[in-house]
């Protein structure tokens, strides 16, 4: 957190992401001292930069990619994606996050599905763990639970006895 020289605590503004050839992402944080006005920038790599923001914010790319979704999906990718980054711990939202929110990242695991998953064959986890997020999601199932395990294996199992 940023306090002012004024003695209050600084707000942030705005999170602007650039790439920098060879450093991978930098941030650039506005933060603006909502007592007297006092307004400063913040220039550092994500990691750095990722403390002095004091809320869950959007960088100006992400939320100009928010922005030109149609108007009735908007607050439903918005409510989501925070949910997401929240879940995350995380407090900035990129273009990157929004991605990962959007494909894939929006299934999570039951605590038992993840660690049956750990008993299966490294050479197939991958693909299992992506055919079963995927089945969840075409279901409207926020989560891979046991239940959906147990059917999904069922149905391998059927490919493979009738070859
Ligand atoms: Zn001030």
């Amino acid at each position: 957190m940023l306090i002012c020289g004024c003695g209050r605590w600084m707000h942030t503004q705005g999170v602007d992401e650039r790439e920098e050839a060879g450093r991978g992402p930098i941030w650039l944080v506005r933060s603006e001292c909502l007592a007297c006005g006092l307004s400063i920038g913040f220039e550092a790599p994500p990691e750095e930069a990722a403390v002095l923001v004091d809320r869950l914010m959007w960088t100006d790319d992400a939320r100009h990619l928010l922005e030109r979704m149609p108007p009735y999906v908007e607050p439903l990718v918005r409510r989501e994606v925070e949910e997401y980054a929240r879940s995350k711990g995380q407090r900035v939202i990129t273009c990157a996050v929004l991605t990962q929110a959007r494909h894939g990242g929006m299934v999570a695991w039951d605590p038992e599905a993840e660690r049956r998953l750990e008993n299966v064959p490294a050479p197939v986890r991958a693909m299992a763990r992506l055919e079963l997020e995927r089945t969840a999601a075409e279901r409207g199932q926020s989560r891979v639970t046991v239940a959906l395990m147990e059917e999904v294996k069922a149905r391998y199992f059927g490919f493979a006895g009738r070859q």
